[in-house]
């Protein structure tokens, strides 16, 4: 039989798990009610109490490592303390979110283990067996992959699974101990920028995407690159939305022409940039070509605002097209902004 373990961390906070933790507990607890398997749940926080008051309706043994020195991510600790879980939990499956945090120490740990990852899981299926699923070649090819290797260590991608929200209750929680090597590396703190000046927030609810029409010439012959960015940036401010790109636009910085500055590479959704998951999306002042909406595969509801009634978003691959001026809609709802906000 399996023995599960699921792999949490805690926030900025030091004490609360991350949502990508808590989806960790629902793919944990559907894996091993399908699996009839024990559920074990790992917590490496500064202060595991109300972590594990928050996991406590799992009905899942509960171990954690915590202390001022996992308050921090870093290599040698955070691989210290997941190797020591896993050996408590005498795990043969380890599920664990794709955090920075983890995706960093998870492969070195399963290598400790003997053991073998996969990364980029997006679902867990069979009956008897375990099948993890994850995409290749930039989303095209879906790949389910099972393997007989234990411990066998999986990644899963975030917004996959539901987070789990359960009574919170005082937890009986077992603290592992951790024999900790020579520490090297002492983190001095955080340097992020602001909120309001990070355009890709992977956990908004909507991605507005800016295509390259925003600085092209208008049907006035002029191009307003300056109105486009206050458009974009206010549009933004206004309902959190998530700022995504085409390449055409992206690129443009590249070939020294007028671009919009908050935008770089990072932004480039598609064939050749990201493929985010969020509930709707909404496109500006793109084409609406293939190796662009290849990176939309996981937006649910699709609208484009485009002058071209020829564009590709209306070859089936938007929701809703509306024929319009980006300039003047955008403006229209940044000037209501609680119609924006919902
Ligand atoms: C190998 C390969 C990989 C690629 N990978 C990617 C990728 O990852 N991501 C990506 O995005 N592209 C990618 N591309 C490029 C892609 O094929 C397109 O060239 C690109 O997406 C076009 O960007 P765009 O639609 O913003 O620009 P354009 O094609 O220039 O379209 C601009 C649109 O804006 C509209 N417009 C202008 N003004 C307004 C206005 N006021 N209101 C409303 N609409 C307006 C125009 O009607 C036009 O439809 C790739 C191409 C190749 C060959």
């Amino acid at each position: 039989m399996e023995n599960l373990l699921v792999l949490t961390h805690a926030d900025e906070t030091g004490s609360a798990l991350t949502r990508a933790s808590l989806e960790t507990v629902t793919a944990g607890l559907e894996l091993a009610t399908r699996l009839s398997a024990p559920l074990t749940i790992g917590i490496v926080a500064t202060d595991a109490t109300s972590a594990a008051a928050a996991l406590s309706s799992t009905g899942a043994r509960l171990l954690a490592v915590s202390g001022e020195a996992f308050s921090q991510s870093r290599y040698a600790t955070d691989a210290a303390a997941v190797e020591a879980l896993c050996r408590a939990a005498n795990a043969t499956i380890v599920l664990a979110p794709g955090s920075s945090r983890f995706t960093r120490i998870a492969a070195g740990v399963a290598h400790r283990l003997g053991g073998f990852i996969d990364t980029h899981i997006t679902a867990l299926g069979g009956a008897e067996t375990i099948e993890a699923s994850r995409w290749f070649y930039r989303q095209r090819i879906e790949a389910v992959v099972s393997r007989d290797v234990r411990p066998w260590f999986l990644l899963l991608d975030a917004g996959t699974h539901a987070a789990f929200a359960g009574a919170s209750s005082a937890a009986k929680v077992e603290e592992v101990a951790v024999q900790l090597p020579a520490l090297r590396t002492t983190v001095s703190g955080f340097r992020a920028p602001q909120q309001d000046q990070q355009t890709i927030r992977p956990d908004a609810k909507m991605l507005l995407v800016a295509g390259a029409g925003w600085t092209k010439k208008q049907p006035d012959g002029q191009i307003h690159t300056a109105e486009a960015g206050e458009l974009i940036l206010g549009f933004l401010a206004a309902t959190g939305a998530s700022l995504g790109s085409s390449k055409s636009l992206v690129d443009q910085g590249g070939e020294g022409n007028s671009v919009l500055p908050f935008l770089t590479h990072l932004n480039q959704i598609g064939q050749t940039g990201s493929t985010p998951r969020h509930a709707k999306g909404l496109s500006t002042c793109c084409h609406g070509e293939e190796p662009h909406v290849v990176g939309w595969r996981f937006i649910a509801d699709r609208r484009a605002i485009s002058l071209d009634p020829n564009c590709g978003w209306t070859r089936g691959k938007a929701d809703v097209v509306y024929f319009a001026d980006a300039f003047t809609v955008i403006a229209k709802v940044n000037s209501l902004p609680e119609a924006a906000k919902s």
